[in-house]
């Protein structure tokens, strides 16, 4: 009987590939042969091992931005989830208990459960394949699973996890529309992402902000729809954003950059009265030191944190990518397949450089090109 073949991460920076039984997928589950997954900065840090302690920790298999073919599936699976054994669909990175009061009330994100794929549970809780580093993956009974078109390539579909996290982040968080300002600091993958969704969503000003270091990526920014982009290491980003808004200044600000707190302060600063702070970058657990209380009070400033995206966002984002996959293809820059998962994290980390800018790194599974 065929097996499945799955990176495990063993101890950090230490990824051995492992043979694994194919479960049946019972009456209530299914199994995913994966086409791909996608890689975000969160891959970079658990293979460092800054998420040891967190979720699952060690001895797992990571990659939460699967998508695949459904292998085979039990019939209330197929039922539930209206997909049948064939389908090519995308699956959500958590899987919520469906009781909690997060859950119950619709916000399933934030369930307290702690269950989901690469980042949760490790090779021993049964059947072990919880993560998209793998050519199988077995699909929970409580699976958030949409289904894919089957035209698209692999590299730009892949890119439903990072947009669906955009598409919530500035438009359902931020709230952004018509003629408003935005202003990105950071421009990452998600970042990225975030212009040319706030471009679709008729926003006037899309400013990006990055470092001197960012200049491809900010160009990138540029053609996706950012209709300017600050270097913060040579401008004045506050002072820029003024001249840029005629002094109107931003409505909303989306925080993505990682580890830096300075980008928050300059957000606050770029708003508008009753303005919007959407933080959604990690800052290695650095806090913020000189945080303006009175200026957030006097001009009734939002923050608002973000963590993930949900079921209306990642829809909202297979239909982005269905109607104009070209606009996408410049952000994938790098596909490996499965058994060079360490070059694939390595590229991410920007340890290793090929010339090439690395913005999306797709990892290959067996099924990729098409359903065989
Ligand atoms: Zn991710
Ligand atoms: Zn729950």
């Amino acid at each position: 009987m065929a097996r499945a073949v799955a990176a495990v991460l063993e101890g950090p920076k230490n990824l051995r590939f492992k043979e694994f039984e194919i479960p049946a997928p019972g009456e209530d589950g299914a199994v995913l042969r994966v086409e791909a997954c996608g890689l975000c900065g969160t891959d970079y840090e658990q293979w460092l091992g800054h998420m040891a302690g967190w979720g699952g920790g060690m001895n797992i298999i990571p990659g939460h931005e699967i998508m695949g073919y459904i292998e085979s599936i039990g019939p209330i699976a197929s039922k539930l989830w209206k997909v049948k054994e064939g389908d090519r669909v995308a699956i959500e990175p958590i899987i919520p208990c469906g009781h909690c009061e997060d859950c119950v009330k619709g916000n399933y994100t934030r369930c307290e459960s702690d269950k989901g794929y690469g980042l949760y549970q490790n090779i021993t809780v049964a059947p072990s394949l919880w993560g998209g580093y793998s050519s199988h993956v077995y699909l929970h009974p409580r699976t958030m699973v949409h289904k894919l078109p089957s035209d698209i390539e692999t590299d730009v579909m892949t890119l439903v996890n990072p947009l669906s996290n955009a598409i919530r982040w500035i438009y359902e968080v931020g709230g952004v529309g018509l003629g408003t300002t935005v202003v990105i600091a950071g421009p990452g993958q998600r970042g990225l992402l975030a212009a040319a969704v706030a471009k679709r969503a008729g926003v006037s000003n899309i400013i990006v902000t990055g470092t001197s270091g960012d200049a491809a990526r900010l160009k990138l920014a540029r053609e996706l729809g950012a209709t300017a982009t600050i270097d913060v290491q040579t401008e004045d980003p506050v002072q820029r954003v003024a001249e840029l808004t005629g002094g109107a200044m931003a409505d909303v600000v989306l925080d993505v950059s990682a580890g830096a707190v300075a980008p928050i302060l300059q957000g606050i600063d770029m708003l508008k009265r009753g303005g919007r702070v959407v933080l959604a970058g990690l800052k290695g657990k650095n806090s913020l030191n000189g945080f303006p209380v009175d200026k957030v009070v006097l001009r009734e400033i939002e923050l608002i944190g973000v963590l993930s995206a949900g079921w209306q966002s990642t829809e909202l984002a297979i239909k982005m990518i269905e109607s104009d996959p070209a606009m996408f293809k410049s952000l994938c820059s790098h596909t490996f397949p499965l058994e060079r998962a360490e070059d694939a994290v390595r590229t991410l980390g920007r340890e290793t450089r090929d010339g090439n800018e690395a913005v999306h790194i797709t990892l290959t599974g067996p099924s990729v090109g098409g359903n065989p």
